[in-house]
């Protein structure tokens, strides 16, 4: 086991549904990923109601932000992430920023950068989409993103693009 699988790191995680009832998906992925062995919730954001990204025929999505703390390493983390995914039905029809029942994304695991096959922390659209930069200072105003800056000053520098946050 590799030294940074064995300490506790924070870990940020996206969450993001456009398909058969988004809020029942991200509520369901959430009580998914506090059931992963080892996994523990430390905040959860509100939910936010966005504009989809690239193809424009498919319906507004629902996105969350989650803070967990775990010892997993970063990929075996993607892959219990990738096993809710299919568990509540996604399917990769090979399209980009395609409709999904719900997608998870691992924002950043402590402050590490990572780029290794099938993984890359920070994400790589982290500073750049405001439903995640938005969720993301509800819950942990203080972070600076690795290689990216102060999250407060990308979220200041970022539009809104039709984000809401849900009651
Ligand atoms: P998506 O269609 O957005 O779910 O992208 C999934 C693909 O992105 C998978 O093949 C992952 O291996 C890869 N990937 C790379 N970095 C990340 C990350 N930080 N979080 C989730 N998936 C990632």
């Amino acid at each position: 086991m590799k030294e940074s699988a064995c300490l506790l790191h924070t870990i940020y995680i996206g969450l993001g549904s456009n398909l058969e009832n988004p809020v029942s998906q991200i509520n369901a992925a959430r009580i998914a990923i506090g059931l992963i062995d080892g996994v523990t919730e430390v905040a959860f954001s509100s939910l936010y109601h966005s504009l989809p990204m690239g193809p424009q025929d498919q319906p507004d999505y629902v996105n969350a932000v989650i803070g967990v703390e775990t010892r997993l390493a970063p990929i075996d983390l993607l892959h219990q992430l990738q096993a809710i995914e299919a568990a509540q039905g996604r399917v990769r029809k090979g399209e980009r920023w395609g409709a999904r029942t719900v997608d998870l994304d691992v924002l950043l695991y402590g402050d590490q950068d990572i780029d290794i096959p099938d993984l890359r922390v920070p994400h790589i659209g982290i500073a750049e989409r405001s439903f995640v930069l938005y969720p993301l200072f509800e819950i942990a105003p203080q972070l600076v993103i690795p290689g990216k800056g102060i999250l407060a000053d990308l979220v200041a520098n970022c539009p809104l693009d039709g984000l809401k946050r849900m009651a």
